[in-house]
This record gives C-alpha cells, sequence and structure tokens, in this order.
C-alpha cells in the first residue's frame, strides 16, 4: 500500500511538471490550475465528472461563489465547494490533489456510492446536479421561512408552489416539448418536459447529430401502439422537439444496454463521431435561440469492455487547449486525439460515455 502509494507520488511529480513545461510559461492560463484527483478506490468514475464540472465555467463560478458565502453545515455541495476552492487557490499550477472529503461525504450520503465497485458516471452526475438542486431549494426554503418568523407572518402560502429554479437548472436545464399531431384531423397538441440531461441512445458508425435525430423521433417510431388522436382516435405522429436550449448540453449516450439473452448489461462500443461543435436541429418554432451554437467542453469516456470494469477519464477543453485527466495524471493532448474516444467500428475496447456542450452565447 504505502510503497505503491510512494510510486505513484513520484510519477505525479513527474508529470506534473512535464505538463508545465510542455504549456510553457507564457502559455500557462493566468489563474488556471491543472490538478489530477487521486483515485480512492475505483473512484475514477467521480473523478472524471469532477473535472468535467470543474472546467464547465458557468458551473464551477457558481460553486465558487457558494463557497465564499456564510459557513454552511456540510453537505456533498460544501465538500464539492471546498475542492474546487482548494483547485483554485492552490500555489502550484499543477500537481494532485485528493478529494478525500469530498469522496467520505458521496459514500456516506448514498449507500449507491458507498462501496470500492466502478460506478456509472452518467448516473453519479444526474445524483449530483440533483443533490445540490435540492440543497439550493431547500435553503432557499429555510431562508424564506427565517424572514417570515422574523416579519411575525406565519402563514405558508407557497409551500405547495413548484420550487424556484436554482442555478444549476440555469446553467444545465432544457425543455423538451413532445408534440404530437394527429394523421387524420391534423390535431396538435404538446407537453413540455424539463431535463437536465438527455439520453440518447447510440447506432454502430454514426454522429451524435444522427442519435439526436433518432431521439427526436423516437416516439414516431413507437407512436403505432401508443398514440391516438383524442378528437378522432386515429392515429397520430410525436416528435420531440427543443424548446428551451440549456446554457450547457449535457449528453449522454447509452452505451450500455441490458441484453435479455444475456440478462446482464453488455457495452456497445460503436464508432460515434461528435464534433467540436454542435448546432441542434430538432428545435420548435418557438424556441429563444434555435440557433445556438454549442462548442465542445469536456467528455467523460469509459475505457474498457463492460459497465462492472473499465476505466473512466475526462478530455476537457480549457482556454485554446485539451486536457486528459485519468485521476491523477494530467496530460495535455491534441484536438485531432480526440477522435480517438468516438468508439470502435468493431466491438473490443476504448469509449465515449457522456459529454458536455458549453453554449457559446
Ligand atoms: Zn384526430
Amino acid at each position: 500500500m504505502t510503497v505503491s502509494k510512494f510510486a505513484s507520488i513520484c510519477t505525479m511529480g513527474a508529470n506534473a511538471s512535464a505538463l508545465e513545461k510542455e504549456i510553457g510559461p507564457e502559455q500557462f492560463p493566468v489563474n488556471e490550475h491543472y490538478f489530477g484527483l487521486v483515485n480512492f478506490g475505483n473512484t475514477c468514475y467521480c473523478n472524471s465528472i469532477l473535472q468535467a464540472l470543474y472546467f464547465c465555467r458557468p458551473f464551477r463560478d457558481k460553486v465558487l461563489a457558494y463557497k465564499s458565502q456564510p459557513r454552511k453545515k456540510e453537505s456533498l455541495l460544501t465538500c464539492l465547494a471546498d475542492l474546487f476552492h482548494s483547485i483554485a487557490t492552490q500555489k502550484k499550477k499543477v500537481g494532485v490533489i485528493p478529494p478525500k472529503k469530498f469522496i467520505t461525504r458521496l459514500r456516506k450520503e448514498n449507500e449507491l456510492f458507498d462501496n470500492y465497485m466502478q460506478q456509472d458516471a452518467h448516473e453519479f452526475l444526474n445524483y449530483l446536479l440533483n443533490t445540490i438542486a435540492d440543497i439550493l431549494q431547500e435553503e432557499r426554503k429555510q431562508e424564506k421561512q427565517n424572514g417570515r418568523l422574523r416579519n411575525g407572518d406565519v402563514d405558508s402560502e407557497d409551500n405547495n408552489s413548484t420550487p424556484d429554479p436554482t442555478w444549476v437548472h440555469e446553467i444545465f436545464q432544457g425543455t423538451l416539448t413532445n408534440e404530437t399531431r394527429c394523421l387524420t384531423c391534423e390535431t396538435i397538441s404538446s407537453k413540455d418536459e424539463d431535463f437536465l440531461d438527455l439520453s440518447v441512445d447510440v447506432e454502430q458508425n454514426t454522429s451524435i447529430t444522427h442519435c439526436l435525430r433518432g431521439f427526436s423521433n423516437t416516439e414516431t417510431l413507437c407512436s403505432e401502439y401508443k398514440y391516438y388522436c383524442e378528437e378522432c382516435r386515429s392515429k397520430q405522429e410525436a416528435h420531440k422537439r427543443m424548446k428551451k436550449l440549456p446554457m450547457i448540453l449535457a449528453l449522454h449516450l447509452k452505451r450500455f444496454k441490458y441484453m435479455d439473452q444475456l440478462h446482464r448489461y453488455t457495452k456497445l462500443s460503436y464508432r460515434v463521431v461528435f464534433p467540436l461543435e454542435l448546432r441542434l436541429f430538432n428545435t420548435s418554432g418557438d424556441a429563444t435561440n434555435p440557433d445556438r451554437m454549442y462548442d465542445l467542453v469536456a467528455v467523460v469516456v469509459h475505457c474498457g469492455s463492460g459497465p462492472n470494469r473499465g476505466h473512466y477519464i475526462a478530455i476537457v477543453k480549457s482556454h485554446d487547449f485539451w486536457l486528459l485527466f485519468d485521476d491523477d495524471i494530467v496530460e495535455k493532448i491534441d484536438a485531432q486525439a480526440i477522435e480517438e474516444f468516438y468508439g470502435l467500428t468493431s466491438d473490443i475496447s476504448k469509449n465515449s460515455e457522456s459529454r458536455d456542450f458549453q453554449s457559446r452565447d
């Protein structure tokens, strides 16, 4: 144990200074820090998501702003804020940090993550974003209640109203509209649905755009039995369209698929090309900024053949270059090298799991 720890610290040191040299003192972004995260036993799913979120600037800024607020009782969010603050205030530009407090808190709060097994990075992202939103909403509720008590106003008027959106929603939340159109009487109806990320099915030798098109038309394919017009009972066609485009679009490629014949999940290592820039096509007529262009800012990649083994890494864009975070190791890579993570034309290994696009505006 001690020996391996010592050995890995040595590698980290060598790697860290190599990275600093490679970027060069003139090119190294002011006030930026590239810190690897120590793995506490299969915590690469967590480390890679944390790095992707750290380099998602609007998110990082909000977490650091939370840190500067008056001290709150410990939560997953205070632990995250401490970790981000610790990275952002390091004297050195590169190095390694143990996210120990965060991992301990995560294991304490959710039994799903309270073990040393490989976890699903997408599930963790989902859990983390929802937990932070819950914490923020709870705090706001408390503040309101305290305010009311101070004013001697005890009525609980908006106890049942939907909670206000938090900065998690401001950053990641988009709205889809499910539109159905009757093929006979042409009655159109629509229903809105909010999301923090989109999970799309993957197919071999395709692209993100193709997967999104499939996602948008899913309802049409299964509509034969599912959708009947309320007016005339005829068949309807249905689409999902983007009504409110999120600031950060988090896409999850569903590479882990349950195979009924095998009674287990297998991994789809299909090659799915994703561009460095993405414009959404399936926007609804009344969407604001339908032509909004997204820049790729982070990719979390699952390498390996199955859901219960393998390894997660994160590729992030920082200023004008790309960095690969593999737990405690940080490397600068060329943008072209990202192609290696599209997947495979035949099923062998490396693969992509989830990715974040940041809107330019
Ligand atoms: Zn009809």
